[in-house]
Order: structure tokens, then sequence, then C-alpha cells
């Protein structure tokens, strides 16, 4: 009886197995085709600069249109992009679009505007990053001084070596380099030092509960990277609780639901009309 339990209980967890690489395999094709057939979209997510209080950027993040099963958040297929190295191809449509959209901005007549990309682990490490990124600018009509890109930290730590030579080069263009969702990974206080970031964004679960301890943590935070030369934004700020707090523990840039969610194009025009 037990040896047929077991029997039933490995084939149960085999066919199991087996369903998920299916699942896995038809996620992947259509993510293929979807970037064929247009069903990726960029949405933008307003960065306010606090001392101006005003909008200066806006971050490029992705969405997929499944025809019948609705938006499709990044957090869904990243992951499948990443390591099917579909990702390479998405990356360079999402900044070719996103440029093209800051250009477009800007010809609107919202001109000091720049846009923040999320680069991948496996973008960054690819060799020809760095003339990938100077062609896409080109082609968009796009300074590169208009453009920050965003590396999450837990994501390239591994390859942070290699990288390091390509970021001198972005930054030697003028573009900017952000940390992303710095706290969740592994980089010390001490190791930010060491890396070549103009910008650190503090991750939103620092935000999830401000007490007193947590708060001179994110004061601490931002005082440090004042101190090696890095501005900072705040992301996940969703009350005007949380968004007084960034501003008086002197965050440069905040970001998140309470100034505006993630916005369409046309909707991101008419906010822009509406706040800027
Ligand atoms: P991220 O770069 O840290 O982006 C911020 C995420 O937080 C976004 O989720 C955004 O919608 C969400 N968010 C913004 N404000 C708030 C807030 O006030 N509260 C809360 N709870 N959440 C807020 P989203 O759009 O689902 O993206 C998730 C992650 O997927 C991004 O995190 C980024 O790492 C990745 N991602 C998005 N687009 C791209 C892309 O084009 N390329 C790459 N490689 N990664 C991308
Ligand atoms: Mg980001
Ligand atoms: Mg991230
Ligand atoms: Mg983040």
């Amino acid at each position: 009886y037990a040896k047929e339990a077991k029997m039933n209980g490995y084939s149960r967890f085999d066919s199991s197995m087996h369903e998920a690489m299916l699942q896995r395999i038809k996620l992947e094709n259509s993510l293929a085709k979807a970037l064929e057939r247009n069903q990726l979209e960029l949405f933008y997510q307003p960065q306010w600069d606090v001392a101006l209080n005003k909008p200066v950027a806006i971050e490029a993040l992705l969405r997929w249109n499944r025809s019948n099963k609705g938006r499709v958040f990044p957090g869904d297929f990243i992951p499948i992009a990443e390591e099917s190295g579909l990702i390479i191809p998405i990356g360079r449509w999402v900044l070719l679009e996103a440029c093209r959209f800051c250009a477009y901005l800007h010809s609107l007549g919202y001109d000091d505007i720049y846009v923040t990309v999320n680069l991948s682990a496996r973008q960054a490490e690819q060799p020809n990053l760095v003339d990938s990124v100077r062609e896409t600018l080109e082609e968009a009509g796009l300074e590169p001084r208009f453009l920050e890109l965003e590396i999450t930290e837990s994501l390239f730590m591994n390859s942070l070596e290699s990288c390091k030579d390509k970021f001198r080069q972005l930054r030697g263009m003028g573009i900017r380099l952000a940390l992303d969702d710095f706290g969740t990974g592994y980089s010390s206080l001490t190791r930010l030092r060491l890396l070549p970031f103009d910008v650190l964004k503090i991750d939103k679960e620092f935000l999830r509960e401000i007490n007193a301890e947590q708060s001179e943590i994110i004061r601490t935070i931002i005082k440090l990277a004042h101190v090696l030369g890095m501005e900072v934004v705040v992301e996940g700020v969703e009350t005007v609780e949380q968004a007084k707090f960034a501003a008086d523990a002197l965050s440069d840039r905040v970001q998140g639901y309470y100034f505006s969610q993630p916005l369409a194009r046309e909707n991101l025009l008419t906010y822009m009309a509406r706040v800027y």
C-alpha cells in the first residue's frame, strides 16, 4: 500500500511538472509572437522632483496585452523573457519606444523631461550594450542626457565586474545609471561607494511601515547617497504622509501611486497637460 501511494504521489508530481513545463513553453511562444504583433505596450509613471514640485521624469514600464487574457504585468513574464533570451529583442524595443516617446514629449514642449528605462541583467551583460544604446538613442533622436537606465541590484551583482566598464562608457556618454530596488539585494552601504551609479532608488518595501527606526534608516541611506554624490528616488509613495516623509528626509525625487499610477501614453499626455 505504501509503495502504491508513493508511486501515485510520484506520478502526480511528474505530471504536474510536465504541465508546468508545457505552460512555460506556451507562454514563451506567445511572448515571442507578442513582440511581432505589437501586443507589448509601455506605460509611463511620472517621477516628481521634490524641490521643483513637478514631474521631471517618467519611468517606462512594460505591459503585455494578451488577446483573450487581458493585461499581463512584468512580474509574470520578464523572468521568462530573461531565461529564454527574449529579453534582448524585447529590451531593444522598449528602449527605442521609450526614447521615441521622450523625444515626442520634448516636441510638445515638455523639453526637460527625461525617461528612465529598466535594464535586465541579461541585457547589461551583452557585449554590444553600449553601441546598441548609442544607436537606439540616435534612431530615436534623443540626447543621452535624457536617458536614465535602471538596474536592479539583486539581478546583476554577479556580473557587476564585467559590466563596470560598459557602465563607465554609458556614463561617459551622459547617460545616468540608477540602482533600482535598493535594499532588496545584497549591496551594502559601503559597497555603494564602489558602484558606478548616479541615482539610488530606495525600494518601496522601506515605506511599508514608517516607524522611528525605519525612518532613521531611510534618512541615513539618503544622507549617505548624497555624500557619495548620488541622487535619491523614493519609490512606492502612496500616501500624502509618505510623500511628506520622503521630502522631509531629503529625497530628490518621488514616485508612486500618490502622484500617479503608471499611465498609457494618452493618459500620460493628459496628466502632463494638467500638472506640468
Ligand atoms: P520597478 O522597476 O521597481 O518598477 C516599479 C514597480 O512598482 C512597477 O511595477 C510599478 O507599477 C510599481 N509601483 C509604482 N508605484 C507604486 C506604489 O505606489 N505602490 C506599489 N505597491 N507599487 C508601485 P510593474 O510595472 O509591475 O513592474 C515590476 C517590475 O518589472 C519593475 O520594477 C521592473 O523591475 C520590471 N520591469 C518593468 N518593465 C520592464 C522593462 O521594460 N524591462 C525590464 N527588464 N524590466 C521591467
Ligand atoms: Mg525601475
Ligand atoms: Mg525592479
Ligand atoms: Mg524598483
